[in-house]
């Protein structure tokens, strides 16, 4: 029988969505016990293996540009434009709080490797792990950076305390078990290492929560018109648990909203009048509360004994 993968326990509730997928019907549920959020059954490890086929790397562009950069790379000004940094959420806050130090680094999910490589301009140790075969060849060859191809979940290529400084960007909720996942990285990252979590928390949009209970009040429920990528659906709540299943302990939890103009719009033209409407109250809301967001930004330290 499924348990939960954060607290063990096996009662769960329906939640009024499900996805359909090779002929099976992936059904969002959330343990009664803990909260957390994740399809039921999953799917296996070789329907994930279809589900990222070679196109979800291709034809996604916020997975792989390596094909651009190719191309900007081709166009010169080579080494001067690599080793500059390009400011985001995970090195704004790192450099601001930490100048002038230099980490022994993992980013999971590097894609073809250009942060990795402005970063060790910077004096840091930098490794990377990538799942796209594509853009892992293209960090080894055209970057020369230590970057293994594979899964976080299931690499055995990194040894414990070889980091102090870990960066995974919208993984999580795609994993068959991110509790494993954590406790990997309690063991690679040293006694007081920190883990730089990004991830998404749609479910924990006001406008999601009040869906949510109308469908149950009318007894509907809706069928997901993509993909089944989300094996998990976190909030701040049941991340902040989880990292501390795992032995973390809760450094920074930020729960930011995407500006209106930023969320994307589906379904039916009613469904997109309606989250129109809502997503400027949300985004106040947010703006005021610091909650209620739909994206998360999570530091965390490896509480474990030296
Ligand atoms: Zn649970």
């Amino acid at each position: 029988m499924r348990t939960c993968d954060l607290c063990g326990g096996s009662e769960f509730r329906p939640l009024p969505f499900y996805y359909e997928f090779e002929g099976q019907r992936l059904r969002g549920t959330r343990c009664r016990r803990c909260a957390l959020m994740f399809l039921d059954p999953q799917p296996t490890p070789a329907q994930l293996e279809r589900l990222y086929g070679k196109d979800y790397f291709t034809e996604r562009p916020n997975y792989d540009r390596t094909q651009q950069e190719v191309k900007f790379i081709e166009d010169g000004q080579k080494n001067q434009a690599l080793n500059e940094l390009r400011p985001d959420k995970f090195t704004d806050y790192i450099l601001a709080r930490y100048p002038g130090r230099a980490f022994r680094y993992l980013e999971v999910g590097c894609g073809p490797g250009y942060t990795l490589k402005s970063l060790q301009a910077l004096g840091w140790t930098t490794h990377g792990l990538e799942i796209s075969v594509h853009a892992a060849d293209f960090a080894r060859r055209e970057l020369h950076l230590p970057v293994v191809t594979g899964n976080i979940e299931t690499t055995e290529d990194f040894h414990e305390n070889q980091f102090d400084l870990a960066y995974m960007g919208d993984v999580l909720e795609h994993l068959l078990s991110p509790a494993a996942t954590l406790a990997k990285f309690h063991r690679i990252l040293e006694p007081g290492g920190l883990l730089v979590l990004a991830l998404p928390a749609v479910l924990n949009l006001p406008a999601v929560r009040l869906g949510f209970a109308a469908y149950g009040l009318l007894g509907k429920e809706r069928r997901m018109d993509i993909p089944p990528y989300h094996l998990y659906e976190f909030t701040p709540a049941t991340i902040t648990k989880l990292l501390n299943a795992q032995g973390f302990e809760l450094v920074e939890l930020r729960n930011p909203v995407k500006p209106p103009r930023h969320i994307r719009l589906g379904g039916s033209l009613m469904e997109k009048a309606a989250k129109l409407a809502g997503q400027y109250p949300t985004y106040w809301l947010n703006k005021l509360t610091g909650r209620f967001g739909d994206r998360m930004f999570v530091v965390a330290r490896n509480a474990k004994p030296v």
